[in-house]
């Protein structure tokens, strides 16, 4: 028996696989089934060249526990090792400038094991002991023996196995009773073997005979050698690609709506099939979806770093060898190849959604809402993207029918644009809710896009930003004849006091509080409109929506919503209405009206005196006129207001008026509601 220590200049890497290794153990399973598939792959090459004669038998790789003896044992029977060969792989261990990378990558597991190919040491993380018995293939090969208590002393001896390849026997230790488990050890094999070349057979396949349960004599496989993604496209139907889905993820019962298969040769190597998963909202975004394989050997459903955000919403496998496992998260953002994978990647899902409007419109618009929140997402955060998602991001209008940015801009073109030339699009978050406003602009030949997708209020703003003189207008923002505004035609504007006389009277009768705060102008808008209307500013409320959900932006959340009351001063009725009040007002207003006008005369006069001086050159009593007649105003305009909300108070017309707005924007609720039912019963 030979006996030695191995061969690492660190003094026992031991100590260390179990401390800084100690969070991952799970993995070393991984590894070790890892290289009995390699020894059974290079034992097929060499086969396929000649090296090894005959029949090659059975190759599959078995994981087998004993619970008796508490071991857990990974056996292949691919190319073995010979003593000579255990000496150079196992026992002497590359172990150069150790302590320095040790501390550099403390917290890296598979840093660690990757640089030094520990794979075969992690078994040591969770045993006491660990055996090789292996019989290599060459010619006269005698079998070996070699076993280490986990200390750098190891034994080796010759021994007597009967088949060629390799058993790897874990002593579990006490602490890790679980990696005894058949329940355990299924899942692991489940979560990191699901998808390897070689065969992979865990205990036998059960079945029910006379009410329980019974092994039958065929292996429990694992694996499917061959996935989906490894083989060609040609060679796959649509039905195999949806079954692949579904055993990526037995859990998940939507179908995929589309796929893409991924396959590159240069300048790295990449295989994989995505898929696109019904995203109908951002609570229904499952992430971390794709898995990761190197060489079919599962990695991480981990992706963030290499693919960009909004990738990750999709589902699949990508299986490359040239992604740098083994290195830390920040190290893989600048990574060359990892770059040149994300770009790839970004280039083949756009292209697939380009194919499909190119080549199935029809599918493309069924499917658009399922898709859209992925595509909106992309656009917003991904330049490259953005600029290929321009051509097959679609619209959908209030009569269901899409559009691309660029086919809707020529279909309104010619009625939507306004007198500064600017293309005016026109939508709505809501068609209830905004149904009178959706129908009277369709009236005036207008077309209305239906914008009611989360992340819509910033592809908007986006679409303006990229594209000169376009503008998004919510349809109820104005009465339709402001939404777009022509050439300016002539109004017959009222004089100012008509307007204060108004806009007082309404202004006493409605509620501002601190979530709604409501502004009151007069226009001339057209006899046909409304006679009072409810508009709300477009910016304000785009620039709330945003923030709702974005941290830090309180500032416009916490500010209450702001509309505007129209008063339609081409109207009949509010014309009818102006007439009564100032008749019913004048005795009252005249006197005060003509005296506002006396102060706001001297006022300017005064002004227009002090502007001939420098600021300094002014003395104090002559600011302190200025201030006074200032005030005098404002106080007069406060008697003059409060003589029209007395008579407002009396006049039925004008809440009527107030509550008729607010019903036709779909505002009028609870006890507003009620008084204005009865009101209107009243002056019935
Ligand atoms: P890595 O697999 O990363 O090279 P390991 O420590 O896991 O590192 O293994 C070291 C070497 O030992 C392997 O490269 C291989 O040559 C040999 N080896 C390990 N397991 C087996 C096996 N089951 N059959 C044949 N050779 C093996």
């Amino acid at each position: 028996m030979a006996k030695g220590n191995i061969g690492v200049t660190s003094d026992n890497i031991f100590p260390v696989i179990k401390k800084f290794l100690y969070s991952d153990h799970e993995i070393f399973l991984r590894e070790l089934i890892s290289n009995a598939v390699d020894a059974t792959q290079k034992l097929k090459t060499l086969s396929s060249v000649g090296e090894v004669k005959g029949d090659l038998g059975d190759l599959k790789v078995r994981v087998t526990i004993d619970k008796a003896k508490k071991t857990l044992t990974v056996s292949d029977h691919g190319i073995g090792m010979t003593a000579e060969e255990i000496d150079k792989y196992i026992n002497q261990i590359a172990f150069s400038g150790a302590e320095e990378f040790l501390n550099k990558y403390k917290d890296k597991t598979e840093a660690i094991i990757g640089h030094f190919g520990l794979g075969f040491y992690s078994a040591f993380m969770v045993s006491d002991k660990v055996e090789i018995f292996s019989l290599s293939y060459k010619d006269g090969a005698k079998a070996v023996h070699w076993s280490c208590k986990g200390d750098p002393e190891y034994e080796m001896e010759e021994t007597i196995k009967a088949e060629r390849g390799t058993d790897i026997v874990l002593h579990i230790n006490s602490e890790f009773e679980t990696y005894l488990e058949d329940s355990t050890i299924r899942s692991l094999l489940e979560k990191y073997c699901k998808f390897l070349p070689v065969a992979i057979v865990f205990g036998k396949k059960k079945e029910w005979k006379d009410g329980r349960e019974v092994e039958t004599d065929e292996d429990d496989q694992i694996n499917d050698t061959n996935p989906a993604w490894m083989r060609k496209p040609a060679d796959l139907t649509e039905e195999d690609y949806k079954k692949f889905y579904h055993q990526l993820y037995p859990d998940q019962y939507d179908e995929p709506l589309f796929h893409i298969h991924l396959n590159v040769d240069y300048p790295f190597h990449l295989t994989g099939i995505l898929y696109f998963p019904k995203i109908k909202n951002q609570m229904d975004v499952r992430r971390h979806k794709i898995q990761l394989y190197c060489n079919q050997v599962f990695v991480t459903s981990e992706i963030d770093n290499i693919v960009p955000e909004y990738l990750t919403l999709l589902h699949g496998v990508i299986d490359s060898p040239d992604i740098p496992l083994n290195v830390s998260r920040s190290y893989l953002q600048s990574d060359q190849n990892v770059k040149k994978i994300s770009s790839h990647i970004t280039k083949k899902v756009a292209d697939k959604l380009q194919e499909i409007i190119n080549d199935d419109r029809a599918q493309a618009e069924q499917k658009w809402n399922d898709i859209k929140l992925f595509v909106q997402f992309g656009m917003l955060t991904d330049e490259k993207f953005y600029e290929r998602a321009q051509k097959f991001a679609l619209f959908e209008n209030t009569d269901h029918q899409f559009f691309t940015l660029d086919e809707y801009k020529e279909k309104i073109k010619a009625e939507q644009t306004d007198k500064d030339d600017n293309l005016i699009v026109l939508y709505t978050q809501d068609t209830d809710a905004n149904y009178s406003y959706v129908e009277r602009a369709k009236q005036k030949g207008y077309d209305v896009l239906l914008l009611n997708g989360e992340l819509d209020v910033h592809i908007i703003s986006q679409a303006e930003q990229k594209n000169e003189k376009l503008r998004f207008v919510r349809v109820d923002s104005d009465v339709v004849e402001n939404l777009i505004k022509k050439a300016s035609e002539e109004q017959k504007a009222l004089t100012e006091t008509e307007q204060n006389a108004l806009r007082y009277s309404f202004e006493g009768c409605l509620n501002n509080g601190d979530k709604t705060h409501y502004y009151v102008n007069v226009e001339s808008v057209s006899a046909d409109a409304l006679p009072v209307f409810l508009t709300q500013n477009e910016f304000m409320r785009r620039m709330k929506e945003m923030s709702a959900h974005q941290q830090g932006m309180t500032f416009y959340t916490q500010m209450p919503d702001q509309y505007t009351l129209v008063l339609n001063s081409a109207h009949p009725l509010i014309q009818q209405l102006l007439a009564d009040i100032k008749s019913a007002t004048d005795a009252e207003a005249e006197p005060i009206e003509k005296q506002i006008s006396e102060a706001e005369a001297e006022e300017n006069k005064l002004r227009e005196e002090q502007k001939q001086k420098k600021a300094d050159e002014l003395t104090e009593e002559e600011k302190k006129s200025v201030d006074d007649i200032t005030k005098k105003t404002a106080d007069l305009r406060a008697e003059l207001k409060k003589v029209y909300e007395k008579h407002a108070t009396e006049e039925k017309r004008i809440p009527q008026l107030i509550d008729v707005a607010l019903l036709a924007a779909g505002k009028l609720t609870g006890e507003s509601l009620a008084k204005f039912v009865n009101r209107t019963v009243e002056m019935m």
